[in-house]
């Protein structure tokens, strides 16, 4: 992979912008540059043929300076080590913006889970667990979904790690289904933190979004919901959508509830009668209010950053905008929320998911929803002031805050 997107490098040099402005010591700077833990395993699986195929396997352990890592497992055809500790990294930073007693983490499977039978994705999932599980627990590293994971592989995952240890610790994993100790709301919390976000941005940008435009590239958890959650919460048009097919576009707005059963019934939005297909590029593009890129990283580069006219840019997706990227949009005033506080909404569900595993208590949607709202609002703004008071971009802001409260709790520890 080319140096320039190669998500790691990309965040050893975010952090590196940080560090500058921060002036932390060389010592405290290289140990955030690197995992503090990682794994590297071999998983063993028997397939329904008979034969035996080894899958590559890794789990990342960031940082927990600031208590117990956490962060998905990615079951990807394309998953590298390079990645999974990208996102590690990010998961770092992410718990630390939301303010969340958590470190960073992020696992992966190289694998095609669209060509495996649901036998071997358990048999899978569980030999993830046996190759990793005495180095995860509640109180050391928690794992949840990420791509191509869902609740189900939770609750295989959850299941072979009760059966190691003898006990019952729904704890270990997050994102699991209601009936094992999921929690209520987190479905949608993605998309709901970064509906909140926008809410908040608007606020401090004096835009009134009730009928504005919005488009969204991406159209599976994190881009569905964000068009449901804009009309219901912030009223706006959603005009676009995409998914790896390409987009569809309509003036006038499109329907959430007949664009989802589209999909649904067809596996693409392609086709969606009433709207004019358009090119992923091209929703990019869009004269839009606000533009949610939900899906693959390095979508926003330095070659289309000029184009970009949405006046905000809300980061569902991991990772969308390089680095270049972000010093033109900044330059031509388009306020981006950054992904790792845009989309910690899933992130800071899944740590209510675990207090209440640990209360054996359950709590109510709206209870959850309000909780979500009080997070993301004051993360939002301990964000938004750090850029203005440093001059600086929205993710030169968020790195600030977040990399300040990691080496605090080092500096606290005495590791630094
Ligand atoms: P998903 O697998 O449910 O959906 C991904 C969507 O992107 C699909 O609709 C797919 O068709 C589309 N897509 C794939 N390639 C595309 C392309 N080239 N152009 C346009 N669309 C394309 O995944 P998700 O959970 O919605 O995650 C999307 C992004 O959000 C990822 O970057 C993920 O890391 C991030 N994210 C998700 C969550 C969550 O809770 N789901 C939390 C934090 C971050």
């Amino acid at each position: 992979m080319a140096d320039k997107l190669n998500p790691f490098a990309i965040a050893q040099r975010q952090l590196d912008e940080a560090a500058k402005i921060l002036k932390l010591d060389p010592g405290t700077h290289e140990l955030l540059r690197w995992p503090m833990r990682e794994f590297h395993v071999r998983i063993p699986v028997r397939m329904d043929d008979g034969t035996v195929k080894v899958f590559e396997g890794f789990r990342v352990q960031y940082n927990n300076a600031r208590g117990p890592t956490k962060g998905g497992i990615r079951f990807h055809p394309e998953e590298t080590f390079d990645t999974v500790r990208a996102l590690a990294a990010w998961m770092t930073w992410k718990t630390a913006v939301m303010d969340l007693p958590l470190g960073g983490g992020k696992g992966g499977v190289v694998c095609n889970p669209k060509e495996m039978s649901e036998g071997e994705l358990e048999r899978l999932s569980r030999g993830y667990i046996r190759a990793i599980g005495h180095y995860i627990g509640p109180d050391i590293d928690v794992p949840a979904p990420d791509v191509y994971t869902n609740p189900q592989v939770m609750a295989w995952m959850m299941d072979e790690y009760e059966k190691i240890v003898g006990h019952s610790a729904p704890g270990v994993i997050t994102g699991k289904p209601l009936p094992l100790g999921g929690s209520a709301g987190r479905g949608d919390a993605t998309a709901r933190g970064g509906v909140y976000a926008v809410r908040e941005a608007a606020k401090v940008l004096g835009i009134e979004l009730k009928g504005a435009t919005a488009a969204i590239q991406g159209y599976g958890n994190a881009g569905q919901f964000a068009h449901k959650l804009a009309v219901e919460i912030l009223g706006m048009k959603v005009v676009a959508v995409s998914d790896s097919k390409g987009g569809i576009y309509n003036p006038e707005g499109l329907p959430f509830a007949e664009v989802v059963k589209f999909k649904r019934e067809n596996g693409t939005i392609v086709g969606f009668p009433g709207a004019e297909k358009i090119t992923n590029e091209e929703l990019l593009e869009l004269d839009v209010t606000v533009l949610f890129p939900a899906a693959l990283e390095n979508q926003i580069t330095e070659e289309n950053a000029d184009r970009i006219k949405a006046k905000i840019v809300a980061e569902l997706a991991n990772g969308p905008t390089t680095p270049e990227a972000d010093v033109i949009l900044h330059q031509r005033g388009v306020y981006v929320i950054p992904d790792f506080l845009c989309n910690a909404g899933g992130v800071t569900v899944s740590y209510f998911e675990q207090v209440q595993n640990a209360y054996n208590f359950y709590w109510s949607e709206e209870e959850v929803h309000e909780l979500l709202d009080r997070k993301m609002t004051a993360a939002f703004h301990a964000v938004h002031e750090a850029a203005q008071k440093h001059k600086v971009h929205n993710r030169l802001g968020a790195y600030l805050v977040a990399v300040s409260r990691v080496v605090e709790a080092m500096k606290l520890r005495g590791w630094v």
